[in-house]
C-alpha cells in the first residue's frame, strides 16, 4: 500500500460529472499524492479533459464492457489496476454509481468500507459522517495499513477552483473483460418532473415565504432563465406537494454546492441549511432581516419575493436580448 487517494472519476453521456470537483478538494484535504481513474470505452478524451481540468495524474482504463455504466466492470478494472498498485484510499462519489459498486468493491480488494463521508480531519486521519439526521458526527477510520473505499457525499465540500497551469499525465490501460454476469442495456429518460439539483449551477429555491402555490410559476420561470438553473424547495413545500420530493434540498433532501443559491422565502432552519451551506454564492429574500439564513447567505434582499422576484426576470430577460 501506498499514500495515493485515488479519484474514481463519475461521467455520463460523455460528460465529466461536477461532483468530480467536489472528489478533487475533498482529496486535497488528505495528504498523499491524488490521482484519478477514469473507465469508459473510448475514455481516452474523458482522461485528458480530467487531465486538463484538474492538473492531476489520470489514469484511464479503457474496455468494450465499459462503454455503459455496470458495477461488475467497474469492480474488475479496478481490482485489476489495484493488483498492481495499492492506494491508500478510493474515494468515489456517493451517488447512485458509487453506492452501487463502493461496498462490493471494499470486499473484492479487502479494503474497509467508508460511507457517505462529508468531511475528513487531517489531526486524526479520521472521515467524518453525520448520522441520526445530522444529530451527530460520527468520526471512522480504516485499522492500521487497511486501505479504504469511501464515498464522499455530493455537496459536502467546495468544488475545486483552482486555476491550473499544467495538465496532469493521461495514462491508458486497455483490458477484454471476460463474462458478466449482468449488462447494462441502455438508458431510459426520466420521469418528467425528475430534477438534478446536483448538477446545477443555480438552484432558485422555494420556501413558505411564497404563500400560495401560483407562486412556484415565478419560481421556475427565474430558474429556467439560467442555462444550468432548477428549482429547490424547502421540505414544508414538498410536504405539502406544491413540488415533488426531488426538488428538496436539505437533510432529508439534496446537498447541494450550485454556484448560486438563491433562497426565497425561506427562513433557514439547520434541517435546510446543512444542504446549501457549501453553496458558492448564497442570496436570500426574505421580509424578516433576522431570519437564520442570513447567518449563511452572502447577501439579503429584504423584502416582499413576490415584487422582487418579477423585477429580477425583467432585468434577466433584458441582459438576454
Ligand atoms: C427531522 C427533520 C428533517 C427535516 N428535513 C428538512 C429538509 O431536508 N429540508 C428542509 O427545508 N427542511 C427540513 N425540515 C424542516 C425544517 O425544520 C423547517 O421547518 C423548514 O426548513 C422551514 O421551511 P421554510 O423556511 O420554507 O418555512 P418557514 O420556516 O416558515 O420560513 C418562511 C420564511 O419566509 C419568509 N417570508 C415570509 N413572507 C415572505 C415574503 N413575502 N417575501 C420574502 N420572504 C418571506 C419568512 O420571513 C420566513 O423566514 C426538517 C425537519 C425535521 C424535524
Amino acid at each position: 500500500m501506498n499514500k495515493d487517494i485515488w479519484i474514481i472519476a463519475e461521467h455520463f453521456d460523455g460528460r465529466i460529472r461536477p461532483v468530480n470537483s467536489e472528489l478533487i478538494a475533498f482529496a486535497r484535504k488528505i495528504p498523499g499524492e491524488i490521482k484519478v481513474i477514469v473507465i469508459g470505452h473510448p475514455v481516452k478524451p474523458l482522461a485528458e479533459e480530467i487531465a486538463r481540468a484538474t492538473g492531476c495524474d489520470v489514469i484511464g482504463l479503457d474496455s468494450p464492457a465499459a462503454v455503459l455504466y455496470n458495477s461488475e466492470v467497474y469492480r474488475y478494472l479496478i481490482k485489476k489496476l489495484c493488483g498492481q498498485d495499492q492506494p491508500r484510499y478510493l474515494l468515489v462519489p456517493h451517488t447512485p454509481f458509487g453506492w452501487d459498486y463502493a461496498p462490493a468493491l471494499a470486499v473484492d480488494l479487502g479494503f474497509s468500507a467508508i460511507a457517505s463521508v462529508t468531511d475528513f480531519n487531517p489531526g486524526n486521519s479520521t472521515f467524518i459522517r453525520q448520522i441520526l439526521n445530522g444529530k451527530l458526527l460520527e468520526e471512522l477510520k480504516s485499522p492500521p495499513g487497511c486501505s479504504a473505499v469511501v464515498t464522499v457525499m455530493p455537496g459536502s465540500v467546495k468544488p475545486e477552483t483552482e486555476i491550473i497551469t499544467s495538465p496532469g499525465s493521461v495514462r491508458i490501460l486497455e483490458f477484454e473483460i471476460p463474462q458478466l454476469k449482468t449488462r447494462t442495456i441502455r438508458y431510459l429518460p426520466a420521469q418528467p418532473g425528475t430534477v438534478n439539483l446536483k448538477d446545477a449551477e443555480v438552484i432558485v429555491a422555494a420556501g413558505r415565504g411564497l404563500k400560495v402555490q401560483e407562486r412556484i410559476e415565478l419560481i421556475r420561470e427565474l430558474a429556467s432563465l439560467f442555462k444550468r438553473g432548477a428549482v429547490g424547495a424547502s421540505r414544508p413545500l414538498c410536504d405539502q406537494g406544491w413540488l415533488p420530493l426531488g426538488h428538496q434540498v436539505g437533510m432529508t433532501g439534496s446537498t447541494v454546492s450550485p454556484k448560486l443559491y438563491l433562497a426565497c422565502g425561506i427562513s433557514g432552519a439547520l434541517q435546510h441549511t446543512m444542504g446549501m451551506k457549501n453553496s458558492g454564492l448564497i442570496v436570500a429574500v426574505n421580509t424578516d432581516r433576522k431570519a437564520p439564513i442570513l447567518q449563511v447567505a452572502h447577501f439579503c434582499v429584504n423584502t416582499d419575493l413576490s415584487q422582487f422576484i418579477p423585477v429580477l426576470i425583467e432585468k434577466i430577460r433584458k441582459l438576454h436580448e
